[in-house]
């Protein structure tokens, strides 16, 4: 049985200025009783799902920043781990914030099992990463991703933005010849969004925040897309490019239906059909864990339409696409009674091949990706 584990780290050193996410700044004196209770999370939900369907396929930990925690607790998350869910799994994978990773933290992580890095870096350019409010400079970000390569690391992905104020069509080409020049096997790339509640929303709601026009970030798009593919790195979701074989096959399972447990703070589960969400508020969750009760609530129950929905956008995000077989295997429905006169609409339109295993984006469906997901609505 194929299925994935999330483990959320809800610190952060400093709130990045476009950042929504739960993650939070200036609650160290948290960590040692969130490591806590994490720990137990796992041996407990963590156990029970290992005994039923094996040894996960992939474990991911993320944030917030995982590397914001000391070594110590990160030793202590990692030995819960191997002893509840397993060790030698496949994928697993850290995200790092190169402002908080050293070579003994990289050693701290490959003792662990750890053998996937995911650098948080957005940008090889000292100046955007100020403006950005990143706590790293590109000196540390290029000696961080060094440094991993050194402790042996072999699968490393870095995340980069564009759209950013102030950025050039020629800061992203940089950044991304910097990224071919470490010799990463991934890159993630996301354009700018503004998102409610953060420094950049209100920046932008005092007239503080000049962004790029939209022809400049129509053209870094353009650019990615057209240049990522050249240097061997394919495209193989919207946002996520890889070498061949080393696309992110936890972050696949999202898309491909796959379960996943989801543990710690704010962290999202997707079991037997049905999405749970973990409390945001980590004194909740602490309090949660250690009154035993579960720290996770079931979302609203889907409609069979909604799964549907669900399950059709997400499998077109990636390059491979929606696929008859998985569809019908799910449904037990054809793809083509289903969506078989979109399909065909948003094929004349250039937007979607259509062929006998399924369809998927073209280059254009790609680029008016959130247009084509909206025809998907029944
Ligand atoms: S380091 Fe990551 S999670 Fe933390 S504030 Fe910045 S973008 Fe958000």
């Amino acid at each position: 049985m194929q299925w994935g584990v999330y483990i959320h780290i809800p610190f952060c050193r400093q709130k990045c200025f476009y950042c929504d996410f739960p993650s939070y700044a200036g609650r160290e004196q948290q960590m040692k009783a969130y490591t806590e209770a994490l720990c137990q999370e796992i041996a407990i939900q963590g156990l029970s799902y290992r005994q039923k369907w094996g040894r996960p396929a992939t474990v991911y930990i993320g944030g917030g920043t995982p590397t914001a925690l000391p070594a110590a607790y990160m030793t202590e998350i990692l030995t819960a781990i191997a002893a509840h869910l397993g060790t030698d799994v496949p994928e697993f994978t850290v995200e790092c914030n190169p402002g908080t990773v050293d070579r003994d933290y990289f050693k701290v992580l490959q003792a662990g099992g750890v053998n996937r890095l995911s650098f948080g870096v957005q940008s090889f350019n000292d100046k955007l990463l100020k403006r950005i409010g990143r706590i790293h400079s590109v000196e540390e970000a290029v000696a961080a991703v060094r440094a991993a390569q050194q402790a042996g690391f072999t699968n490393l992905s870095v995340d980069l933005m564009y759209g950013l104020p102030g950025q050039t069509l020629q800061d992203v080409a940089d950044s991304i010849a910097q990224a071919q020049t470490l010799a990463v096997q991934h890159i993630s790339i996301y354009g700018l969004q503004l998102e409610e509640g953060t420094v950049f929303a209100r920046q932008e709601s005092q007239g503080r925040l000049v962004l790029p026009a939209d022809d400049e970030t129509e053209a870094m798009y353009d650019y990615i897309n057209e240049k990522l593919p050249q240097l061997g790195f394919a495209r193989y979701e919207v946002s996520n490019f890889a070498r061949p074989g080393k696309e992110s096959r936890h972050n696949l399972g999202y898309w491909q239906d796959v379960p996943y447990l989801g543990l710690g703070a704010a962290a999202h589960s997707y079991l037997e059909g049905r999405r749970y969400e973990n409390t945001a508020d980590i004194a909740a969750y602490i309090n949660r864990i250690n009154t035993g009760a579960s720290a996770g609530q079931l979302e609203e129950e889907p409609t069979p339409q909604h799964i549907m929905e669900e399950f059709a956008f997400l499998a077109l995000r990636t390059a491979e696409g929606l696929s008859r077989e998985k569809f019908a295997a799910k449904f037990n429905r054809e793809l083509s009674e289903v969506y078989g006169r979109t399909m065909s609409d948003l094929e004349k339109k250039g937007l979607l091949t259509v062929d006998e295993k399924g369809c998927r984006l073209t280059a254009k469906g790609f680029k008016y990706g959130n247009w084509v997901f909206a025809e998907f609505l029944l």
